[in-house]
């Protein structure tokens, strides 16, 4: 039996997320998927395993509520943002009429959840500098009365920029029928730029979150969506029941503590000090053609053959990011300054061998 004609047709040609960490060498650095570097140790005894955990764990709940400015009411948890952004595709786009609307270069997974969920895909195209073509997303909102969910990731994925308050107001503004999802998963890189305290203005707005990155939780799969109860109380309806298991909850209760948020900050502070690290470092190799700011625990850099230097980094050890713009980039995730050191070595071997 061919258990591809099973499938719905438009599933059947669907591109998967790629998670590259299959048939890597071994002792492979791990720079591309903006993970923290090292791992915290959690020590926990479990005794009610027997019992359904809570539908919404209320001591994480109440801890992320504090911690981003919310109330718990206005906090979903979720099995990290990823379900938060098939949820949210999920609950607000009818199948095969519906579009879900984002400009490009972004988070790949927008594009894949909308298209499992059978929703129309409209892209607005890179802007040359890769910033956010907010007219451009205007326009289209304007133009187009099936646009039911906007995604805008701030800061951005791949490219490590923020996106302004200004811009992300301007889209509220025109999207009278749809949501906007703004999604805040590096936000702890530069919590200046967050714009959670615009839920209580307007009932569109979902703010997505996870523990995966400064929290240095990426195993865990725990996200957040942040919106008015209203929305909260919408995406309750399609979300499965009991999302969060008991151990998740009791990590994620624990890293939300106030030690826990105390043990992020100073982790924001290390890679900080390894970006800056990484980008000087980059803008001093001959072939690296441009490095792009990051407000995130990740970098974007120029060179020629993209694919090539990413193969070769690849073949010597060292896992880092093809996004697949034509522009060019390649994203590198900042690790442990050993980490860094390593690739920057590698790299700078790669572009000679390259150049000669
Ligand atoms: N949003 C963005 C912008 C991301 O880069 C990622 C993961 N790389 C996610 C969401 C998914 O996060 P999670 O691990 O919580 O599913």
């Amino acid at each position: 039996m061919d258990i591809r004609s099973l499938m719905p047709s438009f599933l059947r040609t669907l591109i998967p997320y790629e998670s590259p960490n299959e048939g890597a060498p071994e002792g492979t650095v791990w720079l591309n998927t903006n993970e923290y570097p090292t791992a915290t140790k959690y020590e926990m005894r479990f005794e009610t395993l027997n019992r359904y955990p809570q539908v919404q764990p209320a001591l994480f709940r109440s801890r992320y509520a504090q911690y981003a400015g919310v109330k718990p009411e206005e906090v979903l948890v979720t099995r990290g943002a990823d379900e938060g952004i098939e949820l949210i595709i999920r609950t607000f786009c009818t199948p095969f009429k519906d579009t879900v609307l984002y400009a490009l270069p972004t988070y790949s997974m927008y594009g894949i959840s909308a298209k499992t969920c059978g929703a129309n895909v409209l892209t607005v195209e890179a802007k040359k500098s890769l910033g956010l073509d907010t007219l451009g997303l205007c326009k289209a909102l304007a133009q187009n009365p099936d646009i039911k969910v906007v995604f805008l990731c701030n800061p951005n994925n791949p490219t490590g920029n923020t996106v302004s308050r200004d811009a992300i107001i301007r889209v509220l503004e025109a999207a009278k029928d749809a949501i906007v999802a703004v999604d805040e998963a590096y936000i702890e890189f530069c919590p200046q730029a967050t714009i959670v305290d615009l839920i209580e203005k307007y009932p569109n707005l979902a703010v997505i979150r996870t523990l995966s990155k400064a929290f240095a939780l990426a195993g865990l799969r725990c996200g957040m969506i942040l919106a008015q109860e209203n929305l909260i109380a919408a995406l309750r309806k399609v979300i499965a029941p009991y999302p969060v298991p008991e151990p998740v909850a009791a990590i994620a209760a624990h890293a939300l503590s106030e030690g826990g948020i105390a043990a992020m900050r100073q982790r924001v502070e290390l890679i900080r000090g390894n970006r800056t690290y990484l980008k000087e470092s980059l803008a001093k190799i001959p072939g690296v053609r441009s490095v792009y700011p990051s407000q995130t625990n990740f970098v974007l850099f120029e060179v020629d053959e993209p694919e090539r230097i990413y193969k070769s980094l690849w073949e010597k050890g060292v896992a880092i990011r093809e996004p697949g713009s034509d522009k060019g980039v390649l994203r590198v995730s900042v690790g442990t300054i050993g980490e860094c050191k390593l690739f920057i070595n590698k790299l700078t071997q790669v572009l000679q061998e390259a150049g000669s």
